[in-house]
């Protein structure tokens, strides 16, 4: 098949593709869940139908990467939460490429160039969100701890999803790609790009430069202007569920299969996703086919290929 044939395809992982809950967070884990996550990831490319840009979060290390940066401050000097995205999308970036770098070439397709794009993500100096922050980055905590780090350290916490407790940072809109180009040409001769992970390091322009803000871009936002900004088919936002559900929790609860995106925006409107986990995937799903994208797949990690064919997870069309 000729490479102007496949779909183009961006695929969004979350944080159990790099983490499994309960896990610490050391290289060696992530190694190995990075290569069980690229074997699904590269049955994907090889079976040749798509052309693909993976986008990945970090809540977990950049967190890490903070509480790094707060314990040490005393001997080396703390850098700012765009510093620690950067380190994070390059610790992610680098175990993802070289995951898949060694599964093409154990199936015999070493010819298959993969490549991480360190990604700046633009977003509005006066966004709102500045001054409301609501995105978790870290460790989960209790109740107790919890109140002690919003008095001693000053932290924004919140309750996530009856997980826990989280700090909680800015998490203003991405509006666009500032490395959509480089992508771009990557993935038109062939490439396999990693991309925007984090969200992208979030970036103001000042004077016509470009200047990094502490904040953390939601990665499924993220994921979805940068399917935007590459003219992208179809998006696919991997978690750790196999749908979206009506009613999630609720004896009445729903798996949703085939929407359309009326359907979609409504059920957003009724509140049935979580800020913070669902909603910003219904959202970015609804987003990339209002913008003309084919469709929208939301799903589990190994449920990927099946629902790309149609056979489960949410799928987010015009109609
Ligand atoms: P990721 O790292 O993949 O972004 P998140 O934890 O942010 O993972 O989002 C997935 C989680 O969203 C699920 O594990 C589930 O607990 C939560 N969630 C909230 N609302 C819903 C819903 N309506 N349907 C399915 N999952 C939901
Ligand atoms: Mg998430």
């Amino acid at each position: 098949m000729e490479s102007n044939e496949k779909t183009l395809t961006v695929v969004a992982l979350g944080g159990n593709a790099i983490l499994k809950p309960g896990q610490e967070g050391t290289a060696e884990e992530q190694i190995e869940n990075v290569n069980e996550t690229t074997k699904q990831l590269a049955e994907m490319v090889l079976s040749g139908e798509y052309k693909i840009v993976l986008s990945h979060g970090n809540g977990p290390q950049v967190g890490n990467i903070l509480l790094q940066n707060e314990i040490a401050k005393d001997e080396v000097p703390s850098q700012p939460l765009d510093v620690c995205g950067a380190e994070s999308q390059g610790l992610i970036g680098y175990m993802f490429a070289q995951s898949l770098d060694n599964v093409f070439n154990k199936n015999g397709r070493g010819d298959i160039p993969v490549s991480t794009v360190l990604t700046q993500t633009l977003v509005e100096a006066d966004d709102p969100a500045f001054e409301d922050p609501s995105k978790p980055v870290g460790p989960f905590y209790s109740k107790e701890k919890a109140e002690r780090l919003e008095e001693e350290k000053n932290y924004d916490m919140i309750e996530d999803a009856g997980r826990g407790y989280r700090r909680v940072v800015p998490s203003p809109k991405p509006k666009e790609i500032i490395e959509k180009e480089p992508i771009v040409q990557l993935v038109s001769a062939g490439t396999v790009v990693i991309a925007s992970g984090g969200g992208g390091i979030p970036v103001v322009k000042e004077d016509n430069a470009l200047v990094g803000r502490e904040a953390v871009i939601d990665k499924d936002l993220a994921t979805e202007q940068l399917a935007e900004d590459v003219g992208a088919e179809v998006l696919v936002i991997l978690t750790d569920v196999e749908f979206a559900y009506l009613n999630y929790n609720q004896p009445d609860e729903e798996a949703l299969g085939g929407v359309t995106v009326d359907e979609a925006e409504a059920y957003l409107e009724e509140g049935h996703f979580a800020r913070g986990s669902m909603k910003p995937k219904i959202e970015a799903g609804t987003e990339f086919v209002r913008q003309g994208g084919e469709k929208a797949v939301i799903t589990s990690l190994e449920k990927a290929l099946e629902a790309l064919d149609g056979n489960t997870g949410t799928i987010i069309t015009s109609e």
